[in-house]
């Protein structure tokens, strides 16, 4: 499903945010010594995340090839020792360890303990020294506040808080053996590689502050962060859904860079850095991108099945729960939730949606304003939909109800972005104040059954405000 449509904007929402951010006191609004004091909830030890990232990094060494250039590789791990060095809340524990998948795509991951991964496309789409470096002080961020571990403890205490108190974590075997006997899964798509976007600020703040203390110009890790999301959508859905935009991000860490002391004459790039970029541009290109591994893949190329287990999603205006092997992508004006694989590129329109839901609003042009009907703003939808998808035809329509709310739900099928198949949608609008709200449900037709009682799940945790 190829969802360009007109949409509301969040623009009164941001500036409501932004009045808000405003009227804190500096001091409250960032400071970055009495980090330690942040540290969230964690049952692990700092060891514990280094035997975490241990065995992680394993797997992922085993399932992507790496790039092996020699002074590509001393030029990542001196920058990133220098950078980790100046980390608040470093330990002598951490075995910082940097390391360059050999993929054009635009990600950077950190495991717990300090391992930390940067693929060859970032480190070509940055423009100079202060911009990776910006991207691996963020991740060197996640490391020392430990946000992968924390992010697995809330999950243990969740679902399994006798496990704990059995001491499941005292028994002999590896660590990431026992979260997997816990259903938690390990490695590429781990819940170790899940941030909040209260971590993705807290990554930012700890970034910034990196990056200050090392001379680099504190801007760069923002910046960009904001320029490859917007010049390479295609490249960057992985990263961005590893590490959800927070609010404001701009916003946050420019008014966290005076807090940190006097401008400096800042240095952003280096002879070195613009070397191993000609170095890695001159490497053969690198070979295509498989799917990420999953603990509970399919046949391959088809996503893993729904988790049973949820996780609720806080939109703006909505909330919705999903299974928690899903990703999310919070684009501009819209929110995707779908499983791993669930979003393939195709040649003519890039990144499009194959399976899961998407969630806009839409701001109705014809129908009225303020006063239009529900069935009218919601042909318009479709007719705006049919502009990106031409082979789109409606099944079935009816009213249904949700949660007292009057809604209409729309059957349709259309081409799937998947080779030679053809695609079943579920879309699902009811009115959101002046706007459409909209859920669209999507899935290849050979498997929509199979969907239907997550898609009717997640409609059922559904609540619009
Ligand atoms: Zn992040």
């Amino acid at each position: 499903m190829s969802i360009g449509c007109r949409r509301g904007s969040d623009a009164r929402y941001l500036a409501a945010l932004a009045l808000a951010l405003f009227f804190l006191p500096p001091g409250m609004a960032w400071s970055v010594e009495p980090l330690e004091s942040k540290l969230g909830f964690n049952l692990f030890s700092v060891r514990e995340d280094v035997q975490f990232g241990k065995e992680s990094a394993k797997r992922v060494d085993e399932a992507y090839p790496l790039v092996t250039n020699p002074q590509v590789l001393h030029y990542i791990d001196e920058l990133g020792r220098r950078l980790a060095s100046l980390a608040p809340n470093n330990s002598s524990e951490y075995a910082w360890t940097f390391k360059v998948i050999d993929s054009s795509d635009i990600n950077a991951f950190a495991l717990p303990g300090g391992y930390i991964y940067v693929n060859r496309g970032t480190i070509e789409a940055a423009e100079n020294e202060a911009q990776i470096a910006g991207v691996m002080a963020h991740e060197s961020g996640h490391v020392v506040m430990r946000h992968g571990t924390h992010e697995a403890s809330q999950a243990l205490l969740a679902q399994a808080p006798l496990a704990i108190l059995g001491g499941i974590f005292g028994q002999p075997g590896s660590l990431t053996a026992q979260l997997a006997k816990l259903g938690l899964g390990f490695g590429v798509d781990s819940i170790l590689l899940k941030n909040s976007r209260s971590a993705e600020s807290q990554a930012d703040e700890v970034g910034t502050y990196i990056l200050y203390q090392a001379g680099y110009d504190p801007h760069a890790m923002a910046q960009f962060f904001e320029i490859i999301e917007k010049k390479y959508p295609q490249k960057t859905i992985q990263f961005f859904s590893d590490h959800p935009v927070p609010e404001n991000r701009i916003k946050a860490v420019d008014s966290e860079i005076p807090l940190l002391g006097p401008a400096k004459a800042w240095k952003t790039d280096s002879p070195e850095f613009q070397e191993a970029k000609k170095r890695l541009l001159s490497l053969p290109a690198p070979p295509p991108t498989k799917p990420a591994p999953s603990a509970s893949a399919g046949s391959p190329g088809t996503p893993p099945a729904p988790s049973s287990r949820s996780i609720k999603f806080d939109g703006n205006g909505f909330s919705i729960a999903y299974p928690d092997n899903w990703h999310v992508q919070r684009n501009e004006d819209s929110v995707a939730l779908f499983p791993p694989g669930g979003i393939v590129n195709v040649a003519e329109s890039g990144a499009t949606q194959a399976y899961g839901a998407s969630i806009s609003r839409f701001q109705p042009q014809n129908s009225g304003q303020g006063n239009w009907r529900l069935i009218a703003a919601t042909q318009e939808l479709v007719d705006t939909l049919r502009q990106s998808n031409s082979n789109l035809r409606v099944i079935e329509q009816k009213a249904v109800n949700l949660k007292g709310r009057s809604a209409l739900s729309t059957l349709f099928e259309t081409d799937s972005p998947l080779q030679g198949q053809k695609e079943r949608d579920l879309l699902v609008t009811t009115r959101q104040r002046d706007y459409l709200f909209s859920l669209i449900f999507i899935s290849p037709e050979s498997t929509f059954d199979a969907y239907k009682p997550t898609f009717l799940a997640m409609l059922q945790s559904l609540e619009v405000h």
